[in-house]
């Protein structure tokens, strides 16, 4: 015999109807008997739990809840059965919600629900489903019969999840069965006592139906049909790329469903395990497609662990103290104590100093938990052996499982790696000496960036995903997306990385969409789809959105943007920028924002602040690594002043120079604000922090490099008048240098702790007289590099190379990615 169980999602419609009768019909075609467990009509059991308890507080309102479960069914009826056969149909329908109405308005006198009668009630769920589906094949001429569970199923009065009676079921089962030819229909989920009176088998139980029925009559196999393709490598709701595992053992797919993984109800698996027989978890919305063997023993697999499933809400209890340590049988009296008041463990663990035992539970036992335990150990309590007990909700349980994993080394290590480096903090943490699971508890808000991104690393550690949230799309951002644009295939196929931009925004309009905007019709979506920018909105959609490898990418000069930076880095998003704000602010800010990124363990990086793409930043920070320690910087750090003091040279008016700088787009549109110095200022304040050199702006001194008479113009105009006025002030600085053999340089220095920006000569050995155009220069003295400094040397300015600097930044994480 054959048996098979169609889940509430199955026969939640007329449309799933059909294909449910499609699938008997193929299998009956086949000749071997054939029993049929059904499950209420999907979320009827829900709301059937729901009209009860509002009946039972008084509200009125339940009858109208019931008229809408009344109706579902009616409409299958409708739906399903010939109008000439639909009378019969009706009528017992109607005969049920009678009934059932009667038990409800009886609970609202009385004003009081009690498990046994709920048990009652959401019986009528199944009876339902069964009654209707049984009368529509009957119309179809199959010959199905209407076997109510409760008279061949027997537990114990435990209401809510009764104890089976197997001697006595598996006994009633045989006879039942050996009467009878025709495919039977069982309510699933519902049983009886040996009084006749109405018990559950657990939320979800009507799985466990099919394998009692299953094991009693020694079935050839079990098909349980879902709406899923079959047990997949976690909840397909809350992973999206998570995919059918094709064979699992029992011991495997036990653990994982005991974790929250719904599509198989844990207890169902124990029945089919004892007798071996094969269950089959099958799509009904894909009746084509293969779905899960689950077996004594398993294929083997590709991948170091089967499956990840997670428990949403789960409640922490810890208790410790001092008292505890040594001291044996604590452990078993909290557990007895627990037991008895019917209070289960999820999870356990127990530090090896004997000083704490956390363990987690439902939280809805967690108040009677508190009860318990502190009347339990009140004396110890009282004399301050045990400090108390402490809860802690709003946390969830992740579990990793697969035989595989006793086998492989470092599964736990790449699971505590991955959370660690998405931010996610570990409360407590198990694993079972069976090896067959790793179980974490986590805040709930890290649920799904938790399940997805563990689920990359242990599915798809081939290709990684960046989910970047970029903000400035001017002449930096514009560029840098172009440039992702035309690397995407590239990246995908040859890194296996995978660039999802998740947000954008420019000054007017911003999108977040966490699926990705895409890097070729991002302008087109942000301006139909997006709304009005607001910086803090889209910073907290952006820490609510949560996705793992998130990147923060700031392509703005924005002041008030960088606020954010150390809010974003504790929420465990990465932080790429061109923009000095940040790092030139005070040094309180500066080493905050470094101690969170590592706190977090999350990147902050900006080599574009100094240099532009030119590995300044990233060089240091290598040496500084190694133990090299820094005596001396000197830099040309602004292809402005660059590209003005290279080009000054004899028989050249200083005016005509900057005028020609002016031109070429280098300056700024008043070309004082970079011959003032401050923007250099800057940039080497940064280098003597990144060299450990803890300065404040105000330490960098700027010499100032124009005469006061050109400072005080009021109009651009004005100034290059002021310039021409003061010109053989500049050409005397000139001609003073070229009689010495050198040349003019706009140069800053770190040196002894202080550092200071200057216009200075500097002769043929020096490695900046040779400088051309608007090319930036840095020449680093340490204590390694002591005879001949390291020099770096390149365009330090222009959007090309700023955004691709942004973007081998963006990699560098990438590559940081397990
Ligand atoms: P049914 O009504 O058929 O009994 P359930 O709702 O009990 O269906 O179980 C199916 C659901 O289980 C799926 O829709 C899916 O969201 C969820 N689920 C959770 N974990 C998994 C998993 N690892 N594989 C497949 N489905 C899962
Ligand atoms: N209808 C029951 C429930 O929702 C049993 C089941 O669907 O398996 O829990
Ligand atoms: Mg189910």
């Amino acid at each position: 015999m054959k048996v098979l169980k169609f889940g509430g999602t199955s026969v939640g419609s007329v449309d799933s109807i059909k294909t449910v009768i499609e699938i008997l019909e193929n299998n009956l075609a086949n000749g071997e008997q054939v029993a049929v467990v059904f499950s209420a009509m999907g979320g009827v059991t829900n709301r059937l739990i729901e009209i009860g308890k509002m009946a039972a507080a008084g509200n009125a309102e339940y009858i109208e809840f019931l008229k809408v479960v009344e109706e579902r069914h009616f409409a299958v009826v409708r739906g399903m059965i010939n109008v000439k056969n639909q009378s019969g149909t009706f009528a017992a329908v109607r005969g049920l919600f009678n009934e059932l109405g009667d038990i409800l308005r009886g609970v609202s006198w009385i004003k009081e629900l009690s498990e046994r009668t709920l048990d009652l009630i959401m019986s009528f769920g199944e009876r339902l489903s069964t009654l209707v589906i049984t009368e529509i094949l009957k119309s179809k001429g199959i010959s199905a019969e209407f076997c109510d569970a409760r008279n061949i199923i027997h537990t114990n009065a435990t209401y809510g999840m009764g104890d089976v009676d197997f001697e006595v079921t598996n006994k009633q089962i045989l006879e039942y069965f050996a009467k009878t030819n025709a495919l039977q229909c069982v309510t699933g989920f519902i049983a009886s006592t040996a009084d006749g009176v109405t018990t559950t088998l657990g939320r979800g139980g009507s799985d466990y139906t099919a394998s009692i029925i299953a094991a009693a009559v020694d079935a050839s196999v079990i098909e349980i049909w879902t709406d899923v393709d079959g047990m997949m490598t976690a909840d397909p709701r809350k992973v999206a790329n998570a995919f059918t595992i094709p064979s699992i053992s029992y011991a495997e797919a036990m653990e994982l469903s005991h974790f929250g993984a719904k599509v198989i109800y844990p207890p169902s698996l124990q029945p089919a395990f004892a007798k071996n027989i094969t269950l089959k978890v099958l799509n009904t919305f894909n009746t084509d497609f293969i779905g899960t063997f689950v077996q004594k023993t398993a294929n083997k697999k590709d991948y170091a662990i089967t499956g990840i499933s997670s428990i949403d809400e789960i409640a922490l209890v810890n208790i410790q103290g001092s008292g505890m340590i040594g001291v044996a049988g604590i452990s078993g009296r909290l557990f007895t104590a627990l037991s008895l008041n019917d209070i289960s463990v999820i999870l356990i663990s127990q530090a090896s100093s004997e000083h704490s035992i956390c363990f987690s539970i439902d939280p809805k036992n967690a108040q009677k938990a508190r009860e318990v335990l502190e009347k339990e150990f009140s004396h110890e309590i009282t004399l301050g052996y045990i400090d108390g007990i402490s809860i802690e909700k709003s946390l969830s349980i992740i579990a990793i499982v697969g035989e595989g994993m006793k086998k492989s080394t470092g599964v736990s290590g790449k699971l505590f790696s991955v959370l660690g480096k998405n931010g996610i903090n570990v409360v407590a943490t198990a694993q079972g000496s069976s090896e067959l699971n790793i179980s974490v508890v986590i805040s709930k808000s890290d649920l799904s960036k938790a399940l997805n991104s563990i689920h990359g690393v242990f599915f798809q550690s081939e290709t990684r995903s960046l989910n970047l949230f970029i903000v400035g799309v001017g002449l930096i951002g514009g560029t840098l997306l172009e440039q992702v644009k035309n690397q995407t295939t590239y990246l995908r196929e040859e890194k296996l990385l995978n660039l999802n931009i998740a947000g954008l925004s420019n000054t007017k309009k911003m999108l977040l969409d966490p699926d990705g905007i895409g890097s070729e019709q991002w302008r087109e979506r942000v301006n139909e789809e997006g709304v009005k920018t607001s910086l803090p909105a889209f910073v907290q959609r952006m820490i609510e959105l949560n996705l793992p490898n998130s990147v923060f990418v700031d392509c703005t000069s924005d002041k008030d943007i960088v606020q954010y930076y150390n809010m974003l880095l504790d929420a465990s998003i990465s932080v790429v920028t061109p923009n000095k704000v940040a790092n030139s602010g005070s040094y309180a800010e500066y080493i905050s924002l470094q101690r969170t990124a590592l706190k977090r363990g999350v990147k902050f990086l900006y080599e574009t602040n100094v240099g532009a793409g030119l590995p300044i930043i990233n060089t240091i920070q290598g040496l500084m690594a190694s133990g090299d320690k820094f005596l001396k910087i000197e830099a040309i750090l602004s292809g402005t002043l660059s590209f003005i003091f290279n080009s000054f040279g004899p028989g050249v008016r200083f005016v005509d120079v900057v005028k020609e700088a002016k031109a070429k787009g280098f300056t700024e549109p008043d070309p004082r604000d970079d011959l003032s110095g401050a923007d250099v200022a800057r940039k080497i304040l940064i280098l003597a922090r990144e060299v450990g050199v803890p300065l404040e702006s105000s330490d960098v001194r700027v010499a100032q490099l124009l005469p006061e008479n050109c400072l005080a113009a009021a109009t651009v105009e004005d100034f290059f008048q002021e310039l021409i006025i003061s010109d053989d002030y500049f050409a005397k600085l000139q001609s003073d240098a070229e009689a010495n053999g050198e040349k003019l340089r706009y140069i800053a220095t770190l040196e002894n702790g202080k550092a200071f920006v200057e216009l200075r000569t500097v002769d043929a050995q020096h490695p900046f007289y040779t400088l051309s155009g608007s090319d930036n220069i840095i020449s680093f003295t340490t204590e390694r590099y002591k005879d001949r400094p390291l020099v770096i040397k390149g365009p330090g300015a222009g959007a090309e190379v700023t955004a691709s600097g942004v973007f081998a930044d963006i990699m560098s994480i990438s590559s940081y990615l397990g």
